[in-house]
């Protein structure tokens, strides 16, 4: 497995939001997590990478025990979180903002490489390199907050709601791109657009009260009449 995330518990102050989040990412796969507002999906990403400190449980990272390491060491043994609303340096250019990505020791030594990876993968970035962060479509400012992630090379990459507020055209490029990420590393995504994430998902958790309520391959969860009636309105 590349994550192993073994019965989370964490909350804020005195709220407990996750009562044992329990979720496997093979290598080179992508991961949905999806269910209701409020059900702790931004909550269990943001306890993985220990932005929210765990209360309980493990988060193991291609086998090792990382639950007690800070963020900036958990982007150095591989993991990397896009947070919800993006989070971009909007004053500064599309390629400082990449370059911004790349702080880790690791990052650091294949900086130009990454630089390139990043933009075969998003040929619209090379394009707009010079341009502000800020006066980029809100797609292309997706496309950049993924692309500063990737600069930290990570082998899991965590994706909080890229599809927020995009067009259903921009989203949709956007989702094949997530779904192409497959062949370098694995995708944690927490997505509304549950429709789209069973489409280029692997494998689905479905999240409710802090708890996984279901799981299975898109196909499996396809089959079950609430999961159909609640999240994939048929
Ligand atoms: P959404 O789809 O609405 O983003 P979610 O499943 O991602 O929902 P979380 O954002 O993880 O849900 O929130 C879970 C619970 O934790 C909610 O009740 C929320 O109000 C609460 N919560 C989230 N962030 C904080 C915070 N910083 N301080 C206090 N409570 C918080």
């Amino acid at each position: 497995m590349a994550l192993t995330v073994s019965q989370l518990v964490s909350g804020y102050g005195k709220l407990q939001v996750l009562f044992g989040v329990s979720v496997e990412v093979p290598r080179r796969s992508v991961v949905s997590i999806v269910g209701p507002n409020g059900a702790g999906k931004t909550t269990t990403l943001l306890t993985v990478m220990g932005v929210v400190k765990p209360w309980g449980g493990v988060v193991a990272l291609e086998g090792r025990d990382v639950t007690k390491a800070p963020p900036h060491e958990k982007v150095e043994l591989g993991l990397a979180l896009v947070p919800e609303g993006r989070r971009l340096f909007t004053d500064m250019t599309v390629e400082e903002n990449l370059l911004m990505g790349a702080y880790s020791r690791r990052a650091r030594a294949s900086m130009h490489d990454s630089l390139e990876l990043v933009y075969s993968l998003f040929p619209r970035l090379r394009e707009r390199r010079r341009q502000k962060a800020g006066t980029m479509s809100g797609g292309e400012q997706q496309m950049l907050a993924i692309g500063r992630a990737l600069m930290s090379r990570p082998r899991v990459l965590m994706i909080d709601e890229p599809s927020a507020g995009l067009a259903p055209k921009v989203a949709g490029e956007l989702f094949q791109t997530i779904a192409r990420l497959r062949d370098e590393m694995s995708v944690v995504l927490v997505e509304q657009n549950v429709a789209a994430a069973f489409e280029i998902s692997d494998y689905v958790y479905v999240i409710e009260g802090g708890r996984v309520a279901a799981s299975g391959t898109p196909e499996e969860l396809g089959r079950d009449d609430g999961v159909r009636r609640i999240y994939l309105g048929v």
